[in-house]
């Protein structure tokens, strides 16, 4: 099938290229034309596992192309995917600038019958506002064109796209067409193969079912974050409570994990954005204001416990901070909880010396060249000399060092561990102070 993907970032160039490698062509088109020239160059502008060989395999074998002209891909598509951001605009709803824009292109372009599917997550109603965009830029061009809209949120993680994208655990389809559902139905059909996961349902239901799933996460990650923040106060341990809990099969096991906090580009957008969607439609979300509450202070959790053990007093100090992705297998860095501590720790007078196995260069972007921060090429070099270790990504590479060779490299040997991925008895036993989020002790 010929397929057209408008935006070449984590869901638009994932989902073109798990498209591709299915044997479609598919055209990528981005406004951002550094990024085109460097992805037809065969350079890959997200971390991503897996994803580099597909795009190159893809691309080498004419499956896959790169353009930042809108009207040849327009003419390409028969299925045309809008996979563009949706950051939060300056109240916290979603803005919806570049879907919007995208829609006005397509009316531009289109000149035959299509299907318009979108990816990003957006608003309930998006899918009527992008439809009525088209049709009115039509009307404009004194022609009348018969296209559908189809809502087929995206449920990738960062991190695992490239699996989610090809063995995904469900297909959510929102039309009302039938000749839709069937084309992509038969899109679909090679990632559907070993059961059916397409959950067809209408527009609006799959618009807010992304949002759902996004705020239901949300909250078990606040839920437990809360949890811990009452077992440091009492005196228990919340990973004893969450294996406790997670055993109940109607709780479970997945995304119990307390810490320092969500970030990312979709959570923290997500939450808000349908706090708001919920407001316009007259009703006050009590429950996602409290998970954003929760979040905001859980992401100052860490800085709170190194400005205890020291005394406030950080004038000076060097820390030593191993993750700066909001969560590990990405580069990732938007909203991540790393880039509020960083920010407390210089405002407090400390130097960081940071790691991460991925996001260095994206640290460097955001950062800049600064005295006060130095990006390591190593985990080892950040401890140098470093008055406390801080762990805020939970790569597997941190999960189990020498503690005892840690402890000689530390000046002074503490760590705070925000992923509660070390055993506090086995760090302290190498002679090093532990904090962990919600690891009160009574012994
Ligand atoms: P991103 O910021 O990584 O990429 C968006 C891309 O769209 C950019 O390359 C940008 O240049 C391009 N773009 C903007 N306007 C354009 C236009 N008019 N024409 C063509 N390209 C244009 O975004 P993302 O993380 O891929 O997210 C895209 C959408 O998918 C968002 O709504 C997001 O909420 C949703 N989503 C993201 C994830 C995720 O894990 N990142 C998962 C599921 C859903």
């Amino acid at each position: 099938m010929n397929v057209t993907v408008f935006g070449t970032g984590y869901v638009g160039l994932v989902t073109g290229t798990c498209l591709a490698e299915m044997g479609n062509a598919v055209v990528c088109v981005d406004v951002d034309a550094g990024k085109i020239e460097r992805l037809g160059r065969g350079e890959i502008p997200i971390y991503e596992p897996g994803l580099e060989e597909l795009v190159l395999a893809n691309h080498a074998a004419g499956r896959l192309a790169f353009t930042t002209e809108a009207a040849p891909a327009i003419a390409h598509g028969d299925v045309i995917f809008i996979a563009v951001g949706t950051p939060p605009g300056e109240d916290g709803s979603a803005d919806l600038t570049h879907v919007l824009a995208v829609a006005r292109t397509i009316g531009q372009h289109l000149g035959a019958g299509s299907i318009i599917v979108n990816k990003s997550t957006v608003p309930v109603g998006t899918a009527d506002r992008v439809r009525a965009t088209i049709a009115d830029v039509l009307a404009g061009r004194g022609i009348a064109i018969d296209f559908d809209v189809v809502s087929n949120p995206e449920f990738l993680k960062e991190g695992d796209a490239v699996n989610d994208c090809m063995r995904p655990d469900r297909i959510v389809i929102g039309s009302d067409s039938a000749k839709a559902i069937t084309v992509l139905r038969r899109l679909y059909a090679p990632f559907n193969r070993n059961h059916d996961r397409i959950v067809l349902m209408d527009v609006r239901s799959a618009e807010l079912t992304k949002y759902a799933a996004n705020a239901m996460l949300a909250t078990k990650i606040s839920f437990m974050n809360e949890m811990a923040n009452i077992a440091e106060r009492v005196g228990a341990d919340i990973e004893q409570v969450r294996h406790g809990i997670g055993s109940d099969p109607r709780i479970g096991y997945h995304f119990i994990y307390p810490g320092a906090g969500y970030g990312g580009s979709c959570f923290p957008k997500d939450v808000q954005a349908l706090h708001r969607i919920a407001r316009a439609g007259g009703y006050e979300a009590s429950l996602l204001q409290a998970v954003e509450q929760v979040n905001e202070a859980q992401k100052s959790r860490l800085f709170e416990l190194i400005c205890q053990h020291f005394g406030n007093d950080l004038g000076g100090r060097t820390i030593a901070v191993w993750g700066l992705a909001f969560k590990p297998n990405t580069d990732d860095m938007r909203e991540a909880p790393s880039r509020r501590l960083l920010e407390q720790l210089w405002q407090a007078g400390a130097r960081v010396q940071a790691f991460d196995p991925e996001a260095r260069e994206e640290a460097r972007q955001i950062f800049g060249e600064r005295a006060d921060l130095v990006l390591c090429e190593q985990a080892q070099q950040a401890l140098q000399d470093a008055d406390a270790l801080v762990v805020v990504t939970e790569w597997k590479a941190f999960r189990s060092p020498d503690f005892k060779v840690l402890a000689t490299r530390l000046k002074s040997a503490v760590i705070f561990d925000g992923r509660n991925i070390y055993d506090p008895l086995a760090v302290e036993a190498a002679g090093i102070a532990y904090y962990g989020i919600g690891r009160g002790r009574s012994v």
